[in-house]
């Protein structure tokens, strides 16, 4: 007998494939199906499958139109409508392909109605994992997951033979839209250049946590949820062709992998197959392909995100996600709206997540996941609105969000210092402004230049393009400023090449055994993979990588860093002490830390400020 279905989020874009699917698959019956608001395609699938008895609309505006035409259909409508069509229409199975936090209610309610759940939602594991698996371990209920990386996990772990233990997951990212953007002007991307994914194609909103590498760091989060393993022991590298979509590591260092065309279909057939869809078997055609395939570390300047997001969830599990996924839905909706720039979205995600992760606690019932994730959105929309207010006025969003805290540092100062220091300062000031001294003082700043390096000259040519004005998903669509994208610009004019970067070879790892030095490559094979696996050098990429993120994670616990991001460059490496104090300084708390005589603004730049400028 066919089992019963109902479709959550119908109308997206895997609710669209999973349609597709469905109409072909004879174990299946259609009984409901969801959306927001799009009442019109919901009446068409309606129509285009009769089995169909249910349909629920958040929006309950829209639940008059669909009673009227068609009223053999049962219509849900509300905040819950979700909830109920799991109740009314009693399935076997509920797909989940809602967009959003909205998905996490409804996944629970199907898992403590010990229903089937195809999950595509991620937010349902990022944020309730650990609701969602104490309501697996209480009833009988059952998830598949729906996204290439965990089918393939999943794939791989039900082909681990016999005796051979697994050391580490793997999954993989394409880099998103702005993998060979120039880094420097990541904060200022146009729309257009970031909802211009190379290999996906996905919503918006996905793919600009693509681009930020935020979904990354999600699938990570899920992939321990749903196998039970420690975040440590999942790792996330880059294929740009995004073919080989994840995998494990054995005990015995081979390795097996998933190796399939980016299609969305693959992970729901997987899905609707219920776990029983095998791994595609290479040929020898895909053996010769997957040896051409590139694989490339994160790079830690370009998706500062993805790092920061898996530092703090590490240190807090239970609540970090709920409050970093909240800010970033209410970010990325206000970037696609053209209120802030991608730079922007990422000051607010990062300080935003980080203060209130500091500030509350850990939620121990289901209410209080509700109240942290309301908690997060306010003071988002809160942030949002100051950086919205000065970017319109033509400000800078850090000068505006900085100076409550500067003038408290002020009126600290003057609470704090004896009449006499403050006497002394108020005589350096003047001395300062005192047209007769300014060469004076012109010949002090460069003994004290020679002397210690600082003050180094601020780069001035940026500036335009920090003024550059966020495009709108609005605009993007109309495609109005396709003249004044400077995505193509800088493009045509870039002479910036990612193969040719230094900072890349040197860390080796999976980069040199790769395609890019292909005698390195070769000798490497010929030492033999007989498992067809791609690389000798994956080991020591992952070792690396791992030390890495470690040492950092150390580093900026000592030192209170969260924002900080370290550069590396000719073996130096360029800590953010900048950053420390304007990060500080944020938090209210005034460091007395020397910040060299250039003091860098943090925020206005966007990604610019993670680099020290020279
Ligand atoms: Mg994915």
């Amino acid at each position: 007998m066919a089992r019963k279905i109902v479709l959550l989020g119908a109308t997206g874009s895997i609710g669209t494939q999973a349609l597709s699917l469905l109409k072909e698959d004879k174990n299946y019956e259609l009984v409901g199906i969801s959306a927001n608001q799009n009442s019109a395609k919901l009446i068409e699938i309606a129509k285009e499958f009769p089995s169909i008895k249910f349909i629920a609309i958040a929006t309950p505006s829209k639940a008059e139109e669909i009673k009227t035409t068609l009223p053999e259909v049962k219509v849900l409508s509300g905040e819950s409508a979700n909830i109920s069509i799991i109740d009314e229409a009693d399935p076997d199975v509920v797909l989940n392909s809602i967009l959003g936090f909205a998905g996490f209610l409804p996944s629970l309610h199907a898992l403590k109605k010990n229903k089937i759940l195809l999950l595509a939602n991620k937010e349902t594991l990022v944020v309730g994992g650990k609701f969602i698996n104490e309501a697996l371990k209480n009833g009988t209920g059952k998830i598949y997951p729906i996204d290439s990386e965990h089918v393939a996990l999943a794939k791989c772990l039900a082909d681990v033979p016999d005796g051979k233990t697994v050391k580490e997951l793997f999954i993989t990212a394409s880099g998103g839209a702005l993998r060979d953007y120039p880094e420097k002007q990541i904060g200022v991307a146009p729309i257009k250049a970031v909802l211009n994914h190379p290999t996906w194609h996905m919503g918006a909103k996905i793919t600009v946590d693509s681009a930020t590498m935020v979904n990354k760091a999600y699938e990570v989060i899920e992939a321990s949820m749903l196998f039970n393993r420690p975040l440590k022991d999942i790792k996330a590298v880059i294929q740009r062709e995004s073919l080989i979509h994840g995998g494990v590591v054995l005990n015995d260092d081979t390795k097996l992998f998933e190796y399939s065309p980016n299609t969305m279909l693959i992970p729901i057939k997987y899905a609707l197959s219920l776990g029983t869809e095998k791994r595609h078997q290479l040929t020898a055609e895909d053996e010769e392909a997957v040896k051409k395939l590139k694989f490339e570390d994160i790079d830690k300047n370009r998706y500062p995100m993805f790092f920061f997001i898996i530092e703090l969830v590490g240190k807090y599990p239970d609540r970090a996600p709920i409050i970093i996924n909240a800010v970033d839905e209410i970010v990325v909706n206000a970037y696609l709206n053209g209120l802030i720039r991608l730079g922007d979205l990422e000051t607010i995600l990062r300080k935003v997540s980080s203060r209130l992760t500091h500030e509350t606690s850990n939620p121990s019932e289901l209410k209080d996941v509700l109240n942290l994730d309301e908690k997060a959105r306010d003071e988002a929309t809160k942030m949002i609105k100051i950086f919205a207010n000065a970017l319109k006025n033509g400000n800078n969003p850090s000068d505006v969000v900085a100076k409550p805290i500067r003038d408290a540092n002020k009126k600290h100062e003057d609470n704090v210092l004896s009449e006499e220091e403050k006497a002394k300062k108020k005589k350096a000031s003047r001395w300062k402004n005192d047209p007769s001294k300014k060469a004076l003082l012109k010949e002090h700043q460069k003994e004290k230049k020679a002397k210690t390096g600082y003050p180094k000259k601020e780069k001035k040519e940026e500036r335009s393009s920090f003024h550059k004005k966020p495009q709108s998903f609005g605009e993007y669509m109309d495609h109005k400023d396709e003249k004044k994208d400077s995505y193509h610009k800088n493009d045509r004019h870039s002479s910036f090449h990612r193969d040719e970067r230094k900072p890349y070879s040197a860390k080796g790892g999976f980069h040199r055994g790769f395609g890019h030095h292909d005698k390195d490559d070769d000798k490497k094979r010929k030492e033999g993979h007989g498992d067809g696996s791609f690389h000798k050098s994956y080991g020591n990429h992952h070792s690396s990588f791992h030390k890495d993120g470690e040492r950092k994670e150390e580093r900026r616990d000592d030192q209170h860093r969260s924002f900080g991001h370290h550069s590396f460059s000719k073996g130096r490496s360029f800590s953010s002490r900048n950053h420390s104090s304007s990060h500080s300084s944020y938090r209210g708390e005034r460091r007395e830390e020397r910040t060299g005589d250039k003091k860098k603004r943090t925020f206005h730049r966007g990604r610019n400020n993670y680099h020290r400028g020279e």
